[in-house]
């Protein structure tokens, strides 16, 4: 009984707690709803009132000084800012720098924190040269630290165990050319925001990046560095970096609470910039001396011209510093992929060019400037972009279309860090395709069927939904830019415009294998020898016979199917009309035959492992590949041209 008594009696008070504890919920609950209608009543009459005041604290942040920015970017910069429009205000939290309050050096995670103050010698030190980073590298292949430098490579798509060992504020080997070192630069150049968006970024590339940056732009043209979070989740971009930057003068540190991608990222930043000039900058690069001064003056001399440094390349496994030759300018080829073009005949003779910008068909977004103001009136960057990929391409269409311009600038010299491969996953397997689709249908008027026949997964699924770009459309017409005709034939006429006509161009589809003429990817820009290989499909393996008579090959179309002994190979495609009979060639369509004008030979395919018909003896029987072979009806010389996309098309 006694025991049964006790049993019920605990019974009671467990369910009196149980009680209390669920009205305390509930009045809980029922505070945070009020509170969170209030502040969304506030809100909604704040909405159309004057803007308040710039700066709102909330005084029960965590441990960081927390502010939500409530500026209106649109009322202050007096243009259209509907892009950012989306962007609720309270996603934004704002750290800013607090100067005067250092601490001593901690160790958070695995990562040693050296506050600004604390690593003052480290410039003193010798920079690590080229070949010890090598020898770093190579001694540290064995055993625990090769496996750290491994999933190192794996997480962040470069040696950051290399990194993390080299001085956040290392100097730089010399590589400009000598007579930028001499030149001078007007005082009065104007102020600039450096904006730096990051997402999960590693801790040594990004405080270097900041370093470098801090120690070579003048303070007097330098308005802010503006730190942006594009939603990070590493631990060490979260209170240690916001303590980190709290320490450094004039650099602001901005977080997302959604994950915008590169374009939405750097508008954002450029919305809440404060400089004239605006310099994006990747999270991974290092600034040379001067680097700053000679893009201002340009950008200075004429608001619409964008411009970038030379890009020099940081090594991703030993990171040593790679100079970039001059002359070099951007370009893009017709699957819309972007690549530097090293190119002597870009330079004049005149011995001033190797410091005289050259213009440039298109920029990369390593390191781009551009005058504040133009940029939001030319239309920022295209929030219909998701995450990554292809915004360079699509601001540098539009700054030369919409009335402005672009160069390189070559003696500014920012090396960037080229990554073995990309360190985020993707949603969304077909990003690059569908940000590449919003190009060609925004800009490229009918020309877009030359991309889509060589991008044909972006076809399909252009097929199958169609981009909104109802507002690129409607700033395009706003801002009375030209037709892509007007692009191709003034900013880059060296792009060769292909014919592709039908049964003349597409996949070069071999009878007698079942294969298709292949040139292997990263064979080079400067060509090689052909092969045979599955017919990909993509439209990676399209080639175009046009009306010159040369088999142009590959999505920028400069590479020509030539010979070489009896072997095909590519070649760079002249320049001289008429093309010389070295690379002509002729597609009889009732025989399938492709013949070579010069030598009245035919092309034949080998497969690996095949032995061709025509003279064993020469080849070796395991070396597939294209051949010169006197003509027969075998059906190794028989080629149809398979246009994958039809030619009425997208
Ligand atoms: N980035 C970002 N949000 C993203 C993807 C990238 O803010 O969703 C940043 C990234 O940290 C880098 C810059 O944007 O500073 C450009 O991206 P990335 O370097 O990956 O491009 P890549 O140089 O490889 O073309
Ligand atoms: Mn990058």
């Amino acid at each position: 009984m006694r025991l049964w008594g006790k049993a019920t009696a605990g019974r009671t008070r467990r369910r009196m707690l149980c009680l209390w504890l669920l009205l305390l919920g509930f009045a809980l609950v029922t505070l945070a709803l009020s509170g969170l209608f209030k502040r969304d009543r506030e809100r909604s009459h704040q909405k159309p009132g004057p803007p308040r005041r710039p700066l709102q604290r909330i005084p029960s942040a965590p441990d960081l000084e927390v502010i939500v920015e409530s500026r209106d970017p649109a009322l202050e910069l007096g243009v259209d800012l509907s892009p950012l429009k989306t962007l609720q205000e309270d996603e934004l939290l704002f750290v800013p720098s607090t100067q005067g309050t250092k601490t001593p050096p901690q160790k958070k995670g695995s990562y040693k924190v050296l506050l600004p103050g604390a690593n003052k010698d480290a410039r003193a030190t010798a920079p690590p040269t080229h070949g010890e980073m090598g020898k770093a590298v190579r001694l540290n292949l064995e055993g625990a630290e090769r496996d750290a430098e491994l999933s190192a490579v794996q997480k962040y798509g470069f040696n950051e165990a290399v990194s993390e060992r080299i001085s956040l504020r290392r100097r730089l080997p010399e590589t400009r050319h000598p007579e930028c070192l001499g030149k001078k630069y007007s005082e009065s150049l104007p102020s600039v925001s450096v904006v730096i968006c990051f997402h999960d970024e590693a801790w040594s590339t990004l405080l270097r990046t900041v370093h470098s940056v801090l120690d070579t732009a003048p303070k007097h043209f330098l308005q802010e560095v503006l730190l942006v979070d594009d939603l990070s989740q590493h631990g060490h971009l979260k209170s240690v970096l916001s303590e980190y930057v709290s320490h450094l003068d004039g650099v602001r540190l901005i977080r997302s609470t959604r994950r915008l991608g590169v374009g939405g990222c750097r508008a954002l930043g450029a919305a809440r910039a404060a400089g004239e000039v605006l310099v994006f900058m990747d999270s991974h690069c290092e600034c040379q001396k001067d680097w700053l001064e000679p893009l201002l003056e340009r950008v200075a001399q004429d608001r619409t011209r964008v411009v970038s440094p030379i890009m020099d390349v940081i090594d991703w496994q030993t990171f040593q510093y790679n100079a970039t030759q001059w002359p070099v300018r951007g370009v893009f080829d017709w699957r819309l992929d972007f690549y530097w073009e090293s190119n002597p005949q870009l330079q004049d003779k005149d011995p001033d060019s190797a410091v005289q910008a050259v213009r440039s068909p298109a920029l990369g977004g390593g390191v781009v400037a551009i005058d504040r103001h133009f940029f939001h009136s030319v239309g920022a960057y295209d929030p219909g972009m998701l995450l990554w990929g292809e915004e360079q391409i699509e601001l540098s269409i539009r700054v030369w279309s919409c009335g402005g311009s672009m160069e390189v600038v070559p003696c500014s010299r920012v090396a960037h860090l080229d990554r073995h491969h990309l360190p985020y996953r993707f949603p969304d397997q077909e990003l690059l395709q569908r940000n590449k689709i919003r190009i060609a249908d925004t800009w490229m008027d009918a020309y877009r069927k030359i991309f889509y026949r060589r991008d044909t997964l972006a076809h399909f699924i252009r097929q199958s939904e169609s981009p909104n770009i109802t507002e690129r459309l409607r700033l395009k017409r706003s801002l009375g830019c030209r037709n892509f005709h007007w692009y191709l034939t003034t900013v880059y006429p060296q792009l060769y415009i292909p014919q592709d006509r039908p049964a003349l161009s597409g996949e070069l589809y071999n009878v007698g294998t079942g294969s298709c003429a292949d040139y292997p990817r990263g064979h080079g820009l400067q060509g090689g020898v052909m092969n045979v290989a599955p017919c990909s499909g993509t439209g990676s393996q399209h080639c175009d016979l046009n009306t010159e008579f040369e088999v142009r090959w590959g999505p920028m179309g400069a590479l020509c199917l030539d010979v070489r002994g009896e072997r095909a190979v590519l070649s760079p495609c002249p320049t001289q009309r008429p093309t010389p009979s070295r690379l002509r060639w002729k597609f009889i369509k009732l025989s399938g035959q492709l013949v070579h004008q010069q030598s009245q030979s035919c092309l034949e395919a080998v497969k690996e492992g095949g032995v061709p018909q025509s003279s064993p003896r020469e080849v070796n029987a395991n070396t597939g590949g294209l051949f010169l072979r006197p003509c027969t009806h075998h059906p190794r010389q028989q080629w149809h041209f398979e246009q994958l996309v039809a030619p009425k098309g997208t």
